[in-house]
């Protein structure tokens, strides 16, 4: 039995951990998109036979990073979490340019998220999946919401993590894994060409289906008709409010990401409970 002090301090640890793990997911979610294009126009210029497009491809550790107004090169100090956005005061130290919000909001979602999760499942090995599981979630959202796009380099390593972490059935047995990767798949899939049949429109992407395999991957399939519906009842809500009120176009696709990713995260803290509660499924 672990000491309330002692579970304070490791989630205190691993706040800390996820504001630093925050800064970098900045990065992925910024430079993951623009890599992938990258590698799209040199692999259409190989296909064509032309020269290669970019002489220094873009990494997630090349080139330091730069103000985009400015190109000011971001110092060491001005790249702690939360800090340094709050001491330049949301500006660039070279030209005074505004610094997005975004990066301080992604840090402190991070941190906060890490530091429950210690909370939530102390210093047992669900902790360090469960960490990288909510890190991996946030980088998905975050980059849905930008580009539409659900990468590849981030969903299928997720799914085999998941599986990987459930050989020792550390949150799930490893049948009800594989069982939840499979089914997780098939679920969106049929539901995407059900759409497609019915009205000709594609309404989500293969990445939401590599997604949502995933978090049967971690949680089972016995947890998914928790995930559909969390996800379809926020996206709804939403969708609405956005529509209604931000007169947000109704053929303006939403992304279904962001949506599922929270609700995997509410599914990893409690979804036993609101499956035992609401739903009365399975358990
Ligand atoms: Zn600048």
């Amino acid at each position: 039995m672990i000491l309330p002090e002692s579970l304070a301090g490791l989630a205190l640890l691993a706040g800390l951990l996820g504001l630093c793990i925050g800064s970098f997911l900045n990065v992925v979610i910024h430079r993951l998109p623009r890599m992938m294009e990258q590698e799209w126009l040199a692999q259409c210029a190989e296909l064509k036979g032309e020269p290669h497009p970019v002489s220094e491809p873009l990494t997630l550790a090349r080139p330091r990073s730069r103000c985009p107004a400015c190109a000011h090169q971001i110092t060491a100090l001005e790249n702690i979490p939360l800090l340094s956005y709050l001491f330049l005061k949301g500006k660039c130290a070279g030209c005074g340019a505004p610094i997005s919000l975004r990066y301080p909001i992604i840090e402190a979602l991070s941190g906060l998220l890490s530091a429950y999760t210690a909370w939530h499942f102390g210093a047992t090995a669900q902790t360090a999946g469960a960490l990288l599981l909510v890190w991996s979630l946030i980088a998905l959202a975050a980059i849905d919401l930008d580009t539409q796009l659900l990468p590849d380099s981030i969903t299928l390593p997720l799914l085999w993590l998941g599986l990987a972490f459930n050989l020792a059935t550390t949150y799930r047995d490893l049948p009800s894994a594989v069982i939840g990767a499979m089914a997780g798949y098939l679920a969106l899939w049929s539901v995407f060409w059900l759409f497609k049949l019915a009205t000709g429109k594609e309404g989500m992407g293969y990445g939401d289906f590599k997604l949502l395999a995933a978090l049967g991957a971690w949680l089972g399939w016995q947890m998914l008709p928790t995930i559909i519906l969390l996800s379809s009842i926020v996206g709804a809500l939403v969708g609405i409010t956005l529509i209604v009120f931000a007169r947000h176009g109704r053929n303006i696709p939403i992304p279904f990401g962001p949506y599922l990713a929270a609700a995997g995260a509410i599914a990893l803290f409690w979804g036993p409970q609101l499956s035992e509660r609401y739903l009365g499924l399975i358990y």
